[in-house]
């Protein structure tokens, strides 16, 4: 039997057309994009500025059920919803694009592989999107770093803000997975490197840098944004912001290119944007509002993607991206994959390949919460049976069945193995849904409702639970918020992926339960009040087998074991 090629070598074996071909698909001129080689290029934010006045395409969310790890292909289907989308339109005058975050160099390399897609429903140049590509993540580990380096700098030069050395509560940033790294003690060796203090390192991603690039809605904004981030506390325990400082505008310098969205193409040539990519845990994990807004205004149906389940993902992105930036979604996409339902239905993850019709009945409960959620936002879901060798057609029944009973849209995804074709029914039914019934997008909590009751109604509404209880660490910033004037702020939720609870082992649709906040942080710059209910990891280390033992560079510049 012929082994399925790995992703890699399918991307290697595309042809890809020069980008600004791609470009011109969705009406850009040569003038409109510059070109990083051949099959890249950052779109000029004058271009979105020209099309302020015409009116929106149609926005598409990709979301899942609460993933487990066997996988359930958000990025996959993203993609190949996009490809689907545009062989349907083939005739028309109509156009679809993508919106994906850009992946983080650093997890590559140890077990997640890539994130630019799967199998016939990839991005590409996959390489280089997934290695520098334009160079973004490190701009942005630039801006991070300058701004700690003038942090030190200022305690040594006699630290007239008086910053309290124990309470700096900025760190520094590196895209590379590197748990050595993860707390560091800074200055020492004399007077002359500097005050000694401790001290850590976090992912790129995980940089409020990061989170408020991508929520930007144009340079003046990001400088903005940039200027209310709190770096500190004064001996006073008064917070200490980039403002103070005066660091905004330098950073914002490093920051030029790279708030510029990139322009790639998928397998079958559909024009995507790849552009920002923030942790779905400490920050909202979404693709930046400029690269959906130039999206918006390029093609008429775009489709995006936000990180985790839709108790995460979707929650924040309707929340504090669509909030914030006034964007306004049409359907969502709900991923489910036979695999994961069974592992909902109390399966482990070793028996997953033998059928297991009960298992599938049983995890279906993950999939109507999840399902419930996005009605209660007001827009409508739309079902994607991701599918997998191993699903037998008694279980796709079981699924498909529930959802016609329960009057939701349904299509099995064959994206990964077939590419566009294999999307076509999910296509026609997202098609019908956006034109025929589109959602109007309703908020769980108001803006005024304290911090306390925001988290409660997430809590309440989204993950089904009894209740919330605060730590007295989490008590006291609670007040802390307040008396900073930040109660407004909406809030990102940093939870297990893999339960609406807090204890990652509770599957598929658990009830009675509540959630312990440990700790709130404030991510000013970004916009938003960071929940934080587990141990949360902002530094990943590396397995004990990194990926990066398989990954080699062969004769003529070619790349291998890149998963
Ligand atoms: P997510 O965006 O939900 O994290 P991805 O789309 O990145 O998921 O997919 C996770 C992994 O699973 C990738 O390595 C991808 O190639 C693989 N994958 C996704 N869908 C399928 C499928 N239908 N069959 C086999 N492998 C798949």
């Amino acid at each position: 039997e012929q082994r399925m090629k790995t992703d890699i070598e399918i991307a290697q074996e595309a042809t890809l057309k020069p980008i600004h071909e791609i470009a011109a698909t969705v009406g850009l001129s040569a003038d409109d994009i510059e070109q990083y080689g051949k099959y890249k290029a950052k779109i000029s934010l004058d271009v979105y500025r020209r099309l302020a006045d015409k009116q929106d395409g149609k926005l598409i969310l990709v979301t899942a059920i609460s993933p487990t790890p066997a996988g359930e292909g958000k990025s996959t289907t993203t993609v190949g919803l996009g490809q689907a989308l545009g062989k349907l339109l083939a005739d028309t005058e109509q156009t679809a694009m993508i919106c994906l975050r850009e992946p983080s160099l650093g997890p590559s390399f140890g077990m997640k592989g890539g994130a630019a897609g799967g199998g016939y429903s990839q991005i590409v140049p996959m390489e280089d999107i997934n290695l520098h590509f334009t160079g973004d993540f490190h701009a942005i580990t630039s801006a991070h770093n300058l701004l700690a380096a003038l942090i030190d700098n200022h305690i040594h030069q006699g630290n007239l803000l008086r910053f309290d050395v124990r309470r700096v509560s900025w760190n520094r940033v590196l895209d590379m997975n590197d748990r050595a790294l993860r707390q560091i003690v800074v200055g020492l060796g004399g007077p002359a490197n500097g005050v000694p203090r401790e001290s850590g390192f976090d992912i790129t991603v995980a940089s409020e840098v990061m989170a408020v690039l991508c929520l930007a809605q144009d340079e003046q904004d990001l400088k903005e944004r940039l200027k209310r981030m709190v770096i500190g506390y004064n001996l006073d325990k008064a917070p200490i912001t980039v403002a103070d400082l005066g660091a905004e505008g330098a950073m914002a310098v490093l920051l030029k290119e790279a708030i510029k969205p990139n322009l790639v193409q998928t397998l079958e040539h559909t024009p995507a944007l790849v552009h920002g990519g923030p942790f779905a845990n400490i920050a909202h994990g979404c693709n930046s509002v400029i690269a959906t807004k130039m999206a918006l205004k390029l093609a008429d149906y775009v489709v995006t993607e936000a990180g985790f389940g839709a108790d995460l993902g979707a929650e924040k992105f309707f929340h504090i991206k669509c909030r914030q930036a006034g964007l306004q979604p049409t359907a969502t996409v709900v991923v489910a994959t036979i695999r994961a339902l069974k592992m909902h239905g109390g399966v482990d993850k070793a028996s997953l390949g033998a059928p297991n019709e009960e298992a599938v009945r049983l995890g279906l409960s993950n999939l109507s919460k999840h399902i419930e959620n996005v009605q209660m936002f007001n827009i409508p879901a739309v079902v994607a049976i991701n599918k997998f060798p191993t699903d037998s057609e008694e279980e796709i029944r079981i699924v498909t069945d529930w959802c016609r009973d329960n009057g939701i849209p349904v299509a099995l995804s064959d994206v990964f193995t077939r590419g566009g074709d294999g999307g076509l029914a999910l296509a026609e039914q997202v098609l019908r849904v956006v034109n025929e019934r589109p959602g109007s997008l309703m908020y769980l909590y108001n803006e005024e409702d304290t911090v306390q009751e925001k988290i409660e109604a997430i809590v309440r509404d989204v993950y089904g639970g009894e209740g919330v209880q605060f730590t007295s660490k989490a008590q006291t910033m609670l007040k802390r918020i307040e008396e900073m004037g930040l109660s407004h702020l909406p809030i990102c939720m940093a939870k297990t992926q893999y339960s609406f609870s807090d204890n990652p082992n509770l599957r598929g649709r658990p009830e009675g339960f509540t959630i312990t906040i440990r700790e709130l942080r404030i991510s000013a710059g970004a916009g938003f009040i960071v929940a934080i209910t587990g141990d949360i990891m902002t530094m990943p280390g590396l397995p004990k087998v990194p990926a990066a033992m398989n990954m080699d560079l062969l004769e003529e510049g070619k790349i291998i074991g890149l998963f």
